[in-house]
């Protein structure tokens, strides 16, 4: 009996995330707030264990008309301004290819789009070892393999890995899809540098002359970059692929405009030719008729208000907040380092991962929740979400892990 797809996976997902969530929300009602660590919560909270809800974001969508809300958006791809604006905003003035770019229910939409439209089932996506779950998730719901890099070699990205890896999938299919989430990568917090790009590129443009490559660069956390404009830089990179690639990146509202359940964000197609983008293009658009048929349109003319009217508030506001994300890391880090609390390479963002085995790591993960400590594990680690941690309840934290950690 059968009343989904034949060749549909029918396990339920597995939340480990939302899972551990719950238990720290249940241990702080039992034990009280003071006594419990929870760095399991992957959005922005503030100082006072609030959700960041950026006022000239929010106070822009309250100030729009009801009908602009109600509406409909202009075109299956996006509204005009939206498009206009989200090219503007992510890649600045750092790209001289074709550009074309298509509104998605938030980062998850432009990724999504990808694994369902530019792959066959049977063929292989290439993702990072230690990675943001949807990503195989995406690929096992279109019968698509996945194929994993190692993310380091040392505290640099593992090129090496990174190149095999590739020319493994390339031995059996004639493309090549490959997702890279950089910068503030999730969850490790790498950012490559321009030279690594530049080496990624340089191997992609190679590849291309016997195999067609899709780069998707899954940027969600690029506006909580420690280098803030400066983060955006590499996209000049990018103008020295070949006519075979086309880079798919995706953006997100969800973490730049704090508006997670708004469900906004954005691909943007980039290629040197215009017949390359026209053909992505082309199928993205009818997927998303097929999918979600148009984006939320008061989401889309806030982002548009808010970078014609408000940009100078919500820059101030964010500003504030990537500077307080960077005081939550340093204290972390200079206090792993001190007592020699294992981690991968950070520059940026939400998440630190401690390394470890997963045997080891399934062992200090319960051990630290005995101790009223809740993370959330990953392949090969333990994500810190220091995005939702205070100052407070960092300090001294490094300190107990590795304690407890000598203990199992
Ligand atoms: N990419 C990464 C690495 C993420 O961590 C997330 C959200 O957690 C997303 C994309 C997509 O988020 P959204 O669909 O809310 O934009």
């Amino acid at each position: 009996m059968n009343f989904v797809k034949d060749s549909v996976n029918q396990e339920p997902i597995v939340d480990t995330v939302f899972v551990i969530v719950d238990a720290a929300k249940k241990a702080k009602e039992k034990f009280g707030e003071d006594a419990v660590v929870d760095a399991t919560i992957g959005s922005l909270y503030d100082e006072e264990g609030r959700l960041v809800a950026l006022p000239s974001v929010f106070e822009s969508l309250k100030n729009l008309d009801n009908r602009v809300l109600a509406k409909y958006a202009a075109s299956f791809t996006g509204n005009p301004d939206f498009k206009d604006h989200v090219k503007k905003w992510v890649l600045q003035d750092h790209s001289s290819l074709y550009t074309d770019v298509i509104a998605t229910p938030g980062g998850t939409g432009a990724v999504g789009m990808v694994v369902n439209e530019c792959l066959d089932p049977g063929q292989t996506l290439i993702i990072p070892e230690i990675a943001w779950g949807s990503y195989a998730l995406m690929a096992q719901m279109n019968n698509v393999d996945v194929a994993r890099y190692h993310l380091f070699d040392g505290d640099r990205f593992d090129l090496d890995s990174f190149k095999k890896t590739c020319e493994e999938v390339m031995k059996k299919q004639d493309r090549l899809v490959i997702i890279i989430n950089d910068p503030c990568h999730n969850p490790t917090g790498y950012s490559l540098s321009r030279k690594e790009w530049s080496d990624v590129i340089e191997f992609l443009n190679v590849c291309s002359q016997t195999h067609s490559v899709v780069l998707l660069n899954d940027i969600a956390y690029i506006d909580y970059s420690y280098r803030q404009e400066k983060a955006k830089e590499y996209f000049e990179v990018f103008d020295q692929i070949s006519d075979n690639v086309v880079v798919v990146i995706a953006f997100s509202l969800s973490k730049s405009m704090t508006s997670y359940g708004l469900r906004c964000g954005a691909a943007l197609l980039l290629a040197k030719k215009e017949e390359a983008i026209d053909q992505v293009k082309t199928v993205f658009e009818k997927d998303a008729r097929a999918t979600w048929s148009n984006i939320n349109n008061g989401a889309m003319a806030m982002f548009v208000d808010v970078m014609d009217h408000r940009l100078e508030d919500y820059e101030k506001e964010k500003a504030y907040y990537v500077d307080l994300l960077k005081k939550r890391s340093d204290l972390f880090l200079k206090e792993a380092n001190e007592v020699g609390l294992a981690h991968y390479p950070y520059k940026e963002g939400f998440f630190v991962t401690l390394s470890m085995d997963n045997d080891l790591r399934d062992r200090f993960h319960q051990a630290l929740m005995d101790e009223h400590i809740y993370t959330v594990k990953v392949n090969q680690g333990i994500r810190v979400a220091i995005c939702s941690l205070s100052l407070e309840k960092t300090k001294g934290l490094a300190k107990r892990m590795k304690e407890i950690l000598n203990t199992i």
